[in-house]
């Protein structure tokens, strides 16, 4: 038995864009920190469920297409049924879509944002809801991003996204910091997953990138765990609406 401040045993977490990149990355982190965890994503989470059960966990994988908000309640209800309550929430799953802003389609437009905004304050809100009538606190994390600071090229509605999640995480902090919700963000810099191959793929962007980061290296995965745990612990309970960034230095430049 963990009892330390950071521990999350007894804890069960729900993480969307389970299956790969930090989304796997942050499962991974917070089964060994103790917490049982609830994979939601639209693809197979086989790889993730071996990790997590590696680590001494349980892993229910719940298959949902996060684009409409239609599999909401049934995600919760899967959660309450197998774990009889969840306390911590990371909408981590997110697209992006690379096209010049003058011929930006309005399908792109609309995929983005109800992926990486809507769906995120409305899961939230359905979440939120049952830990207020259950009278329990709880932890919500958003997967913010460097573009929640910065406007990026030919990403504008990953931009309007990302910035609107930074927004939203303060919104939604301030109405339910009283019921014992904490709502944070964590701001990833450059990461080696998919969201990333095609910028990798470019040489000499890859090389620009790589030599405006402090810690010289694009990050991993891995390195969102800490975060992750500290902002789903007791450790951050008097921490509210703030975003943390995880950039190898990036934004201190
Ligand atoms: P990724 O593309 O590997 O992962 C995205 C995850 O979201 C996948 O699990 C995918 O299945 C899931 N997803 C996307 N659309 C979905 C849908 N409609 N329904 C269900 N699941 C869906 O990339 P990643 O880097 O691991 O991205 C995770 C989060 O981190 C995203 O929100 C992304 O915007 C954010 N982020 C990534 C970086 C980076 O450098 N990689 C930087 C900043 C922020």
């Amino acid at each position: 038995m963990n009892f330390s401040i950071f521990s999350l045993e007894g804890k069960t977490a729900i993480v969307t864009g389970a299956n790969t990149g930090l989304g796997q990355g942050m499962c991974v982190a917070l089964a060994r920190a103790g917490a049982d965890i609830v994979g939601v994503g639209r693809s197979d989470m086989s790889e993730t469920e071996a990790l997590v059960r590696t680590e001494g966990a349980e892993f229910l994988p719940v298959k949902a297409d996060l684009l409409t908000l239609e599999p909401i309640e049934n995600i919760l209800d899967e959660a309450g049924k197998r774990f009889r309550k969840a306390d911590i929430l990371v909408n981590n799953a997110g697209i992006i879509r690379r096209e010049d802003a003058e011929n930006y389609s309005i399908s792109d437009w609309d995929d983005v944002m109800n992926t990486n905004l809507r769906t995120l304050f409305f899961l939230s809100q359905s979440f939120a809801k049952r830990l207020i009538d259950s009278k329990r606190g709880g932890k919500i994390i958003n997967i913010a991003s460097m573009l929640s600071y910065q406007g990026g090229i030919r990403v504008p509605a990953y931009t309007a996204s990302k910035s609107a999640v930074m927004g939203v995480t303060k919104s939604m902090a301030n109405e339910w910091a009283k019921y014992g919700i904490n709502v944070n963000a964590i701001a990833p810099g450059y990461m080696v997953t998919n969201n990333t191959a095609k910028l990798r793929s470019d040489p000499a962007r890859y090389a620009e990138i790589l030599g405006r980061i402090p810690a010289g290296r694009w990050g991993e995965p891995s390195d969102m765990g800490g975060a992750a745990v500290f902002l789903a612990s007791a450790a951050s309970d008097y921490i509210h609406g703030f975003t943390l960034a995880v950039d190898g230095g990036w934004l201190s430049r």
